[in-house]
């Protein structure tokens, strides 16, 4: 089953939303044309004014409204999200609609101050001051992956409008329902019209949001896609905020505290069934504990319970989409024709009707596999034994990706110092991905990971424009640099010159 429809001539013309666990057909919506998102940009646009001149205070209200709409609503957005993406109930509650509320709180009470005009006088010509302040970009599109349909595109959303833009915002083909709820909470949190417009629709629908006349995209999802996201944006040299991919690394020392390192193992490579960006993608543990460690993983995940994402006695549920579930199958069998070795899992599991996949351990795994050099978005833990910590580094610093990485040991100073030596977005000591969705702390990609930040203050100052004003204290009839030059004003130069930075030349060997 595929998300799109195809009519007749070979296009497609509506996305049909699936229920992974059981392969119903939930709804179908119909794709957006150029000409309909041209039109909800314009609508976007033509409300803007209006929202970026409130006040601070009064976005916020709104934004607080939403979030006590989405409070009373939890529920319902947690069934629909776990629904149409086959994860937990339990984790459409943590890792969606918890991060959601976070995001909201923190950006409602803290916006204002962070984005608040910045005075200073110049430290050479003290006659001289600037402001710095932060204007709304105008209209941002957001385009969205199917992995974190509700937490992800919120964030972007709540960021941007408490900045004063207004949004249009396409969901990913995979989760239009969850793409749908969004746009029903807002208008039930009376948000003014045109300021959140969602259009529905897959990859062509978010090549013409990108050519359309928005002042930035944020994109989330492959690295494949950002780069074509890249390429279009660089024709008219619009800003794009990238968050893409990941192959993360989890290294573990021998020093490591030893039943949460297995516990956060299992939970960082198979939570939302391995489809996180953040998830551990590759496992590097020292020879000392390896074969203890290596055990003890395998067991925790042969208790894993694998079914229906119904209640809280289902810990892994189905993939989202059959294209994840055929890619997850490649790696898994492309690592076992070269020589990996299955501990436990491995194999599809029809028997269970939707799009399963056992939760898969894999040993005696080298860098000629997919699954140690692509990103396999899926329940499957590669673990490799290595000597040491400097060999661990080495590997976790093998890839093209640069998004997260865990080390774990008892010593947090060693900790920090293997962090810095880690080319990685962000590195994260004795815990796996959480920091994904919180608010307050910054996320983001080196390498073909991406580019721009999300959450954070470092996020939001990227749906700003930042403006820098400049007066004088005291008017003066010239400055000593205009018309017209003469050698004394270019002689006390010299002397400043001279006061200013001779001695501190001096020092210089
Ligand atoms: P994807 O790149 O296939 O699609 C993402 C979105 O882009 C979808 O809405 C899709 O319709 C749209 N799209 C596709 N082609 C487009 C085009 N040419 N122009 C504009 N938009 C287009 O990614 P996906 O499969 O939905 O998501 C999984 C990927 O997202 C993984 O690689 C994962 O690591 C990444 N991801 C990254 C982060 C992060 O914060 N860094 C978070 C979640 C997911």
């Amino acid at each position: 089953m595929t998300a799109q429809a195809i009519t007749t001539n070979g296009r497609a013309s509506e996305i049909v939303s699936i229920n992974p666990a059981t392969l119903e057909e939930l709804a179908r919506f119909h794709i957006a044309t150029t000409a309909e998102v041209n039109a909800a940009v314009a609508r976007a646009r033509a409300a803007q004014p209006k929202w970026g001149a409130l006040s601070f205070r009064n976005r916020a209200r709104y934004i607080l409204k939403l979030q006590r709409e989405l409070y009373d609503r939890q529920q319902e957005i947690i069934s629909i999200i776990s629904d149409e993406t086959g994860k937990p109930a339990f984790e459409a509650l943590t890792a969606e609609v918890f991060p959601a509320c976070d995001l909201m709180s923190h950006f409602a009470a803290n916006a204002e101050r962070i984005l608040r005009d910045e005075r200073f006088t110049l430290a050479v010509f003290r006659n001289k001051r600037s402001m710095i302040s932060y204007e709304p970009l105008g209209v941002v599109g957001i385009i969205s992956p199917w992995n974190f349909p509700f937490s992800i595109p919120m964030g972007g959303i709540v960021m941007a409008l408490v900045a004063g833009n207004a949004v249009v915002f396409k969901p990913s083909e995979y989760t239009p329902l969850v793409g749908d709820a969004i746009k029903r909470l807002f208008a039930s949190a009376g948000f003014p019209e045109g300021v959140l417009e969602v259009v529905q629709g897959n990859g062509s629908t978010g090549g013409a949001l990108v050519d359309s006349a928005v002042d930035k995209i944020f994109f989330t999802g492959s690295v494949r896609t950002g780069k074509k996201i890249a390429e279009s944006a660089a024709k008219r040299l619009l800003p794009a905020v990238l968050e893409l991919g990941g192959k993360d690394p989890m290294i573990v020392l021998e020093d490591a505290p030893f039943e949460r390192t297995v516990k956060g193992a299992v939970w960082g490579a198979f939570m939302n069934c391995g489809q996180v960006c953040a998830s551990v993608e590759r496992l590097y543990v020292t020879e000392p504990i390896a074969e203890r460690f290596i055990a003890a993983v395998v067991d925790g995940v042969m208790k894993l319970r694998i079914g229906a994402p119904a209640g809280c006695s289902t810990d892994v549920g189905p993939l989202t989409n059959e294209n994840q579930l055929n890619v997850v199958s490649d790696h898994v069998a492309d690592a076992v024709a070269k020589g990996a070795r299955v501990l436990t899992g491995g194999r599809r599991r029809e028997d269970l009707g939707g799009y399963f996949f056992e939760p898969t351990v894999l040993v005696d795994v080298n860098s000629s596999m997919k699954v140690m050099t692509e990103e396999t978005f899926g329940p499957v833990l590669p673990i490799k034994i290595v000597k040491d910590e400097e060999e661990a580094i080495s590997e976790a610093n093998s890839t093209r990706y640069g998004l997260l990485a865990s080390v774990w040991t008892s010593d947090n100073e060693r900790g920090r110092r293997i962090a810095r030596r880690i080319e990685a977005g962000t590195v994260v000591i004795n815990d796996a991905l959480y920091t994904h969705g919180a608010a307050q702390t910054p996320w983001f990609g080196v390498k073909e990971s991406g580019l721009g930040v999300t959450h954070g203050s470092q996020g939001l100052f990227e749906f700003v424009r930042m403006k820098h004003v400049n007066w004088d204290l005291l008017p003066m009839k010239s400055d000593w640099w205009w018309f017209p030059y003469t050698e004394r004003w270019q002689n006390r130069f010299k002397t400043l010159m001279k006061l200013l930075y001779r001695w501190k030349l001096r020092k210089i060997a």
